[in-house]
């Protein structure tokens, strides 16, 4: 699979619709302290449905709609669409978005989805030969420090085989 656009629009950071075009060629996203680069890497993360807020730096799930500033108001919702292209050649759009008080909701391809059918969509895409591996700051440390078998967990994931047991556990539960 691969990552052609990402739209946020009040997510952490980027209170403006903001986009960004991941072209042939992007090795890297420069920046001063604080301008957003890790943003971007959980704003990926979350539209493929992380909801673990520990992972997304923050304390709660509403806690990634854009806070306020000294001379913004807060907004009411964060929105983050990633665009792709999985490795059949089709088009794959994602939406997640999310409202203070009313939880998040999915969209596949304009769809309305379930939390779990988005799982199992990059599930699929993880398997493949070209996934995305994202790897957040402080990750290598986690791998040195981990216990066996968080490293094997790691390893899965890595390996692109982490998605058969989100698989098997949604095959097992029918
Ligand atoms: P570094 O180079 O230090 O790793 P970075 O470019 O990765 O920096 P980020 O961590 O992506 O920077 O961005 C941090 C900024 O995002 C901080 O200024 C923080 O206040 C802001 N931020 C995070 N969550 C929110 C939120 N919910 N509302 C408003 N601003 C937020
Ligand atoms: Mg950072």
């Amino acid at each position: 699979m691969q990552i052609r656009r990402l739209k946020l629009s009040g997510f952490k950071s980027f209170v403006e619709p903001a986009e960004l075009r991941v072209e042939p060629g992007l090795t890297g996203v420069v920046g001063p302290n604080g301008c957003g680069k890790s943003n971007l890497l959980e704003a990926i993360r979350w539209v493929m449905g992380e909801n673990s807020p520990k992972s997304m730096r923050s304390g709660g799930m509403e806690d990634v709609i854009f806070a306020g500033t000294e001379t913004r108001p807060q907004r009411d919702f964060a929105e983050v669409v990633l665009q792709a292209v999985d490795d059949h050649g089709e088009e794959l759009d994602v939406t997640r978005r999310i409202e203070r008080g009313a939880g998040s909701a999915y969209r596949v391809n304009g769809r309305d989805v379930r939390a779990k059918d988005v799982a199992l969509t990059f599930a699929d895409a993880a398997t493949g030969a070209h996934s995305p591996a994202l790897v957040s700051q402080g990750k290598i440390a986690q791998v040195i420090a981990a216990k066996p078998a968080e490293r094997r967990q790691m390893l899965e994931e890595a390996a692109g085989i982490a998605g058969l047991h989100v698989r098997r556990k949604d095959a097992e539960s029918k």
